[in-house]
């Protein structure tokens, strides 16, 4: 395609234009990279931090259930001291009753209140058969959740300062691209960014006769040319900017 070309006041040699088509190459490879990373890792850090609001959502729940289950036995214990009041001073009034459908009106309250009072008991036993669990449970659960809440803090804190040094390593990849593709004459700029366009790479090597990017075979005359490294050659088969790198013919 071209031997020497002029670039400002500059001359520019093939060879030094292949190894400019590597190194965009490997810097647009590294910064697509680190744009993947850095679109990642504030997902990953919003999913740890929804984890840890979710553990400490059910600690509280536990803790306030415990407390719900308190003021529930408090108020059961009320309501039975209050029946049973009732029902003594409904048996005081049992002396002055008159009439036989009156006393038994009264005997009837009476037996109602008594079994209201057992259903109320069994409800306490319950209450407290549940707060003996979660109280049992509690004390693992505080421990489990401050170890998660701290060794998922630490790694979101990794994550963030990961995000800082990616950022900054992002911003010099980009400047390095840019001064590398500037470098570059004006037909290897077009061509770079014309197979860019349809293909994931635009500058692949050679592995063993073979095109990395498509894998096809490249015949021994092909290769020959390109370890002259005196031109800008592409692959038959998919079109990439083959570059030999290793060692000269
Ligand atoms: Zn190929």
């Amino acid at each position: 395609m071209f031997y020497l070309v002029r670039i400002g006041r500059k001359k520019v040699s093939v060879e030094t234009v292949l190894d400019l088509l590597v190194k965009i190459q490997n810097l647009d490879d590294e910064i697509e990279d680190n744009e993947a990373q850095l679109t990642q890792i504030p997902r990953d850090t919003a999913k740890l931090e929804k984890q840890i609001a979710a553990r400490e959502e059910d600690l509280k729940n536990a803790e306030t259930r415990i407390l719900e289950i308190k003021k529930n036995y408090k108020m059961k214990e009320i309501e039975i001291a209050d029946n049973e009041d009732k029902v003594a001073k409904l048996n005081a009034q049992t002396f002055a009753i008159k009439t036989n459908e009156e006393y038994r009106a009264v005997l009837n309250e009476i037996d109602f209140l008594k079994q209201r009072n057992k259903e109320i008991e069994d409800g306490m036993i319950d209450l407290m058969e549940e707060e003996e669990k979660l109280k049992n449970s509690i004390d693992r659960m505080r421990a489990e959740t401050g170890e998660f809440t701290a060794r998922t803090r630490d790694s979101i804190a990794a994550l963030k300062q990961r995000i800082g040094e990616l950022t900054k390593r992002q911003g010099e990849a980009r400047a390095a691209f840019d001064r590398d593709f500037d470098q570059m004459p004006e037909d290897a700029r077009n061509l770079y960014a014309r197979v860019t366009k349809v293909r994931d790479k635009a500058v692949c090597s050679i592995v063993d006769n073979t095109c990395t990017g498509c894998f096809a075979n490249l015949t021994h005359q092909f290769l020959n040319e390109l370890k002259k490294r005196n031109k800008i050659l592409l692959c038959d088969n998919c079109g990439r900017i083959l570059v030999y790198t290793g060692s000269r013919a």
